[in-house]
């Protein structure tokens, strides 16, 4: 998927929030979609489907499956990080956005809110509203751009 979902994100603290999200919706909790939402609110950053199924030994359709529905509900987001696939987070507290360094690779996964002024500066000059958790801005990092000069 390349378009971000038309759905607005959804801030929840922990599972008991997002079980009584996907209950309000008339969703099921399975025990794959309750793994899934588990191993999210875990980790420490973007998981791929792949690492989710392979994590869990669940079936990757139904770990694709799951993290769509999710996505659906505005709990989860994904992130194209390089040139792999889509990864996927819990929305968790707020939306994350994201600087990639596109020598090395490193990711900075940035606070809700951290790319404001950035936001600003772009709207009054161009009139876009940009946001960077779908896709993150590229650049290069303080090391790479440090060994550059
Ligand atoms: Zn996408
Ligand atoms: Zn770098």
């Amino acid at each position: 998927m390349t378009r971000s979902p038309d759905v607005p994100p959804v801030a929840v603290e922990d599972l008991a929030d997002a079980v009584r999200l996907l209950r309000e919706r008339g969703l099921r909790l399975s025990t794959a979609r309750r793994l899934v939402l588990e191993t999210l609110l875990a980790a420490d950053g973007p998981l791929s489907a792949e690492q989710v199924a392979s994590d869990l030994r669940l079936d990757l359709t139904s770990v694709y499956r799951n993290l769509e529905t999710l996505e659906q509900c505005g709990l989860v987001r994904h992130v194209h990080l390089g040139h792999g696939p889509g990864l996927y987070t819990l929305v968790g507290r707020g939306e994350h956005e994201y600087l990639v360094c596109d020598s090395c690779g490193a990711v900075r996964v940035l606070a809700p809110g951290e790319l404001d002024a950035v936001r600003e500066g772009v709207r009054r000059q161009f009139g876009y509203e940009v946001r960077f958790g779908h896709f993150p801005m590229v650049g290069k990092c303080p090391d790479c751009s440090d060994r550059a000069r």
